[in-house]
């Protein structure tokens, strides 16, 4: 059979540990055999970045803003250990962090149902996506211990000298302080991605802060998203029938637990820390759940949630066994892979990118897994599979599609 042609490159960003080996067998097993690949490759493994002073990180997220979409193994994120386990020359930031500022992004988690891994929520029949602002608030905040009795107030100074203060609080005794920004333009390019992103994949749009209790901080989120739905995407929403909403976060989170699933929850940076543990793992696993940051630019970066499995790697090195799950990095793939389809006009790409998570997601269902799904799993008959002969399983199923 002909291979599948591509057009535009794909931005190919590679990684470390097992997600690495996990990168290979994908790309060997389930898409060179079917796919012309055309990647721009830009090894972001951490010994490549200290090569290069972490230049190869910054001239990847260049690459996906020339070139529209990448798809981004997972990297480390180095801390003290990893100092000496790689002879770093310097604590090189987070490479996502680093991506994330240059395209501006703000990161979509969907998790990935399969039968035979339940929700615990019982009427969660589609997937909740997850929307995460990620600038800002608590993450960049000021913080003050009060030792004793004083007065603390909040200072703004113009650039021309002037200045606007506010009474925080009188103490009387010991306490603590906090102070927190955000930016308009940062809401506003949060509002748009959510915005893109609803009718990028048809779905309502949900969003809630505290605004009656915060009513100029939270206030603003929620009149900058209305004034952006309002000029930008009323009529686009109306046009494929689907819905914004505003709501108070505590009435959002209460519908949350009775709705069906099948939308999209926008949500600040704290909010969104919390509520996309919660939903992720109500939904059953970091392995089963796809990642995506989308800029307002339009530039799309998919990668997997979950990070390096860095204790399956070092078994992987002592040439034992391993079985951990691919799932969330082919889905990176086919994610980017049916985007780029869109953009360049390829039908076929798209089927591809479709058929290979149905047959992923059928071989699951057929009861051949990876071990942290067969521990949790309601199948009756299961078949636990090292990484490798999963891989090789789907590409079984996705002959007989
Ligand atoms: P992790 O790689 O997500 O793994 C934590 C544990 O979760 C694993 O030990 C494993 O549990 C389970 N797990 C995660 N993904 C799995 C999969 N695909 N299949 C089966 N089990 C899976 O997190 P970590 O060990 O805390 O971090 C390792 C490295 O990843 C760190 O250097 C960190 O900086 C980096 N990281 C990168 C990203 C990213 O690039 N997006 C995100 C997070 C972390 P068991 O061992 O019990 O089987
Ligand atoms: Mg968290």
């Amino acid at each position: 059979m002909a291979k599948i042609q591509m057009k535009t490159p794909l931005v190919e960003m590679d990684g470390d540990e097992m997600t690495r080996i996990l990168w290979q067998m994908i790309k060997d097993e389930l898409l060179l055999p079917y796919i012309d690949l055309k990647t721009e490759y830009y090894d972001l493994g951490l010994e490549h970045r200290n090569e290069t002073d972490d230049q190869v990180t910054a001239d990847s997220a260049h690459a996906t803003l020339k070139y529209g979409v990448a798809v981004k193994c997972a990297t480390i994120t180095p801390n003290a250990a990893r100092m000496d386990e790689y002879h770093l020359k310097k604590m090189w930031k987070s490479p996502n962090g680093t991506i994330r500022s240059i395209l501006d992004g703000t990161v979509f988690r969907t998790p990935i149902l399969v039968k035979g891994i339940q929700p615990c929520v019982r009427n969660w029949e589609k997937p909740i996506t997850l929307a995460r602002h990620a600038y800002g608030d608590v993450y960049k905040n000021a913080e003050i211990r009060v030792e004793g009795p004083g007065r603390a107030e909040l200072v703004f100074t113009a650039a021309d000298g002037t200045q606007t203060r506010e009474l925080i609080h009188e103490f009387t005794g010991p306490g603590v302080l906090q102070g927190m920004h955000n930016t308009d333009k940062s809401i506003a390019s949060f509002a748009r991605a959510c915005f893109g992103y609803a009718v990028d994949t048809r779905q309502d749009l949900w969003f809630a802060t505290k605004d009656t209790i915060s009513k100029k901080y939270d206030h603003t989120f929620k009149d900058i998203f209305q004034e952006i739905f309002d000029r930008e995407y009323r009529e686009k929403f109306e046009e494929l029938g689907i819905e914004y909403f505003y709501t108070l976060i505590d009435d959002a989170v209460a519908r949350v637990m009775k709705a069906k699933g099948g939308f999209i929850w926008a949500c600040k940076n704290y909010d969104g820390d919390v509520m996309s543990d919660m939903v992720s793992s109500a939904f059953g696993s970091l392995a089963m759940m796809t990642s995506v940051l989308v800029s307002p630019a339009g530039v799309y970066e998919y990668e997997a949630a979950h990070g390096t499995v860095q204790r399956h790697y070092y078994k992987h090195l002592k040439g034992e066994e391993t079985s951990t799950n691919s799932v969330a990095t082919i889905f990176a793939w086919t994610g980017a892979l049916r985007k780029r389809g869109e953009l360049d006009g390829l039908p076929e790409l798209c089927s591809f990118a479709d058929k290979l998570e149905k047959a992923t997601l059928s071989t699951i269902e057929s009861g051949q897994m990876t071990k942290d799904l067969a521990l949790i799993t309601t199948l009756p008959k299961v078949k636990t599979l090292n990484s490798r002969e999963f891989i090789r399983a789907i590409r079984a199923t996705l002959e007989t599609l």
